[in-house]
């Protein structure tokens, strides 16, 4: 890359009004959308993702994530039966086979779960991280089977289930089907608990609709990214039904951290080792 790309080109961008913010993973430079801030995205993948001027929690790939997470940066990736894909043959602007293909291309994962195997701090867990950018983070019926499997896998290895949960909802392309996802998670969460083994649930920006309806508030322990929004309904259908003006800071970690919702806010640098202490303390053994 040379300079005009790296420096020229996104002021230029800047000055003409360009509002989208870029898209991570595809453009060298992301907008953080709190400070504004133009940052180049190979010092933001270094700082995992966390602003450097604000520290605000930008959206993560689950696979980078995991990298970090993972002693030495090893795990192994397990994939997860298929489904049919849009029996329903849903279509608005585009197709909904097509808005699939393309997520998968953009993110390289099969849906929007990734389940990953490997060692925290010397302790074996089985992880599933979700990515927003697979089409807003959505709960498809294969996503249902991603939990089932993972359940699986943490029960079979005797290992702890910690998911990092980032979703708009249920996936509406799949109508009802996506709704009968819904209970299917938290069958495979039940499987986990009743084998007496921790289910731990790390909320990150945004955990919103179905997902905080099911599998995301299920947590032995419930963690979450600082001022990440999490909720059922958003924030205007909220104060239009209730004809209140909401508190400030509605629905983010800390507001919720004040209300009893959550059990702690974690910064993304300290992820890694408040896990291996809880899960030393949970699973009774030495980190
Ligand atoms: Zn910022």
């Amino acid at each position: 890359m040379n300079w005009i790309t790296k420096f020229v080109k996104p002021k230029l961008k800047s000055l003409l009004g360009g509002k989208k913010s870029l898209e991570i993973g595809e453009e060298a430079w992301v907008k953080c959308k709190q400070c504004q801030t133009m940052l180049y995205s190979e010092d933001l993948e270094k700082n995992l993702y966390v602003c450097p001027h604000c520290d605000l929690h930008l959206h993560i790939h689950p696979r980078l994530r995991m990298k970090h997470l993972f002693d030495e940066g090893a795990f192994k990736e397990i994939s997860y039966p298929t489904v049919q894909l849009d029996p329903l043959n849903f279509k608005d602007k585009t197709s909904y086979k097509d808005k699939f293909k393309e997520a998968q291309r953009k993110t390289e994962m099969q849906d929007a779960f990734l389940i990953g195997f490997g060692k925290i701090q010397g302790i074996t867990t089985t992880v599933i991280g979700m990515n927003f950018k697979f089409m807003g983070g959505s709960l498809s019926s294969a996503g249902a089977e991603a939990m089932v499997k993972a359940a699986e896998h943490a029960v079979a290895n005797n290992t702890a289930l910690v998911i990092f949960t980032a979703s708009g909802g249920a996936r509406m392309q799949e109508n009802q089907m996506s709704l009968q996802a819904l209970p299917k998670t938290t069958i495979a969460v039940q499987m986990v608990k009743d084998a007496k083994l921790p289910y731990i649930v790390v909320l990150t920006d945004p955990t919103t609709g179905g997902v905080t309806a099911s599998f995301a508030m299920l947590g032995d322990v419930a963690i979450a990214e600082p001022k990440a929004l999490i909720g059922f309904a958003g924030p205007r259908v909220i104060q239009n039904t209730v004809g209140e003006t909401l508190p400030d800071g509605f629905q983010r970690s800390e507001f919720l951290l004040d209300h009893g919702f959550i059990d702690q806010i974690v910064h993304r640098k300290d992820l890694k080792t408040k896990l291996a202490q809880l899960l030393s303390l949970l699973l009774k053994r030495a980190a």
